[in-house]
């Protein structure tokens, strides 16, 4: 899935509205790619602290794990596009040759809201890193867009 085309379907569609409606909250879901062309499935953020972070429910994702053609995972953030340490721990898990990533293949969608507004978008792709210390070199920017 080319990045840019993702990102700007994604700006295009119904998905920014409804994480504009979860604000100041992070809202959360998962874009899959059906008979149909893509499609937007809405997930819960599980998290305990949803104004700062978000966490899928393993149910949600078994789910749209089953039902095949993830092509991104999507959460919107309270200011910029950027991935946080927080983030990428998530996205990540620790293994003997360092962090490998939980989704290999699978781009990160992160919607920047001000005010109740989409302000901008990009598209990640985590990888792995050689030290389980260091996040440096984890994430890689596909693709960004303003909307101001
Ligand atoms: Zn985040």
């Amino acid at each position: 899935m080319n990045p840019s085309a993702l990102l700007e379907w994604t700006l295009d569609s119904g998905v920014v509205k409804e994480l504009e409606a979860a604000w100041p909250l992070e809202g959360c879901g998962f874009i899959v790619e059906t008979e149909m062309g893509l499609a937007w499935v809405k997930a819960k953020n599980c998290s305990t602290t949803p104004q700062e972070d978000f966490e899928l429910s393993p149910e949600e994702v078994i789910g749209v794990l089953e039902a095949r053609g993830l092509v991104a995972i999507v959460h919107s953030h309270r200011g910029a596009s950027t991935l946080s340490s927080k983030d990428i721990m998530g996205a990540t898990f620790a293994s003997p040759q360092g962090r490998e990533p939980f989704y290999p293949g699978i781009l990160w969608l992160v919607i920047g809201i001000r005010d109740g507004r989409v302000e901008e978008g990009s598209v990640w792709k985590i990888n792995g890193s050689k030290g389980e210390g260091s996040l440096a070199g984890n994430a890689e920017r596909l693709a960004f867009m303003s909307c101001l």
